[in-house]
């Protein structure tokens, strides 16, 4: 019997869980593949829910990752330190023995940013969203907590908060203006929440600095902050680069269109960790919308490699943002499929259930793609213009 493929999977999130499932349930490749998973933890983290731990509202966002993952994939539970693509082999901060691979699926998603102010809590991942819960579970009654970023976590998160905690006073700073990739009805919406739980809203203003009781604006203010958060984007953790492999800027694998890497074609990549071309991603946000089908479609690329087949271009796009605010309302806002708002929204109580079912769904399409292999079915992408 030939030796079976071995595909390696460094990072079970909402892309590497896809991958594996796809991989290791299709009934074509069968005994012919061996799917492993390297993962820290033997948990899949539910990003999504950070945020409602660190305000509190529940205590773990962790499933059982037997729960998620085809029981066909390995799991090791370790930390990838390098990988070897000359050799095919991955290296563990633990000191066991390297792994080889056939083909690589690189998916480690994302982490606190580097530009975050030193000092600043955040909610990137599970350690950091249980240490903000700490340090907001023992503030006083009316102390300050300082929002940074005016985007869909940072308004998630201050509705969190002052829902959660009444007695502290929020305030929700934003470079631009909050919830400014909303249309005029969902920012509307959202700013109208986010005022009725007391959040103050502070539009056109940077943050350089802060410290465990103040923040510095880029204007010079010095404001009082007995709790600053971070929540004005996400970075990338530095193993591609570490490793030698080509990276972006930020240290994103880049990646073709296919999602794999041009130099070292038995490389792939899915999720916020990775650089696809703007032919096909340019208008793709670090999501677990995006990382779903690009966990999928990685998996339909190793496949296609296996069979000597040329990978296909990826094709994903957008329908709706959604935004919890607080455990009782939120908002939908339908999008084109390159992420511009549309004029419909479902908002109130209504937005809020709507936003429950889809964090409910993305763990029943991963779910999903584990009891049938092939199963998961995602939105296509804008289609090129005529001007290309
Ligand atoms: C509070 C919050 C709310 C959010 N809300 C939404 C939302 O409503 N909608 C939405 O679409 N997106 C949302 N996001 C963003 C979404 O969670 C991410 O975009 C998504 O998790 C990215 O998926 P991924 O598979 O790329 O990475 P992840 O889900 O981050 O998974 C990466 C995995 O790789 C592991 N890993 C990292 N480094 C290594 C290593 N060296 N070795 C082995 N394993 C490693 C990590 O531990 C992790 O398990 C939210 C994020 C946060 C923090």
């Amino acid at each position: 019997m030939s030796a079976r493929f071995r595909v390696v999977i460094i990072g079970a999130g909402y892309a590497g869980v896809m991958a594996a499932n796809r991989l290791a349930g299709s009934k074509q490749l069968s005994e012919s593949v061996r799917v492993t998973v390297v993962n820290p933890v033997a948990d899949f983290i539910e990003r999504i829910r950070l945020h409602e731990v660190a305000a509190g509202s529940r205590t773990s966002a962790a499933v059982p990752m037997g729960t998620v993952l085809n029981q066909r994939a390995d799991l090791i539970e370790d930390t990838a330190v390098k990988i070897d693509p000359i050799n095919r082999r991955v290296h563990f901060s633990s000191g066991r023995a390297p792994l080889s691979y056939d083909a690589l699926l690189y998916s480690v998603g994302s982490t606190q940013a580097a530009t975050a102010p030193v000092g600043a809590y955040g909610v990137a991942n599970a350690e950091s969203a249980a240490h903000l819960q700490t340090r907001l579970s023992k503030l006083e009654e009316g102390a300050r907590v300082s929002i940074i970023g005016g985007g869909l976590t940072s308004i998630e998160l201050s509705a969190e908060i002052a829902e959660k905690y009444p007695g502290l006073q929020v305030r929700l700073i934003s470079r631009g203006a909050v919830a400014d990739t909303l249309s005029a009805s969902g920012r509307h919406a959202v700013r109208r929440r986010l005022a009725a739980l007391g959040v103050e809203m502070m539009d056109n203003t940077g943050v350089q600095t802060c410290d465990k009781w103040s923040i510095r604006t880029s204007g010079g203010d010095t404001l009082p902050s007995d709790c600053t958060i971070w929540a004005a984007g996400f970075g990338v953790p530095a193993l591609a680069r570490d490793s030698g492999l080509p990276t972006d800027a930020e240290g994103r694998l880049v990646v073709d269109e296919s999602l794999s890497c041009p130099q070292y074609p038995d490389i792939f990549g899915a999720g916020d960790a990775v650089r696809i071309p703007d032919s096909v991603a340019g208008h793709l946000r670090m999501s677990c919308a995006a990382a779903l089908p690009l966990g999928a479609h990685a998996a339909d690329s190793i496949i296609a490699r296996l069979r000597n087949q040329a990978p296909a271009p990826v094709s994903a796009g957008f329908v709706v943002k959604c935004i919890s605010l607080g455990r009782h309302s939120g908002l939908i806002q339908t999008v084109t499929a390159d992420d511009r708002p549309r004029s419909l929204v479902v908002r109130g109580r209504l937005g809020g259930m709507a936003k429950e079912q889809i964090c409910r769904m993305t763990l029943g399409w991963i779910r999903g793609e584990l009891r049938r292999s092939g199963s998961y079915k995602w939105a296509k992408g804008p289609l090129p213009t005529a001007a290309g």
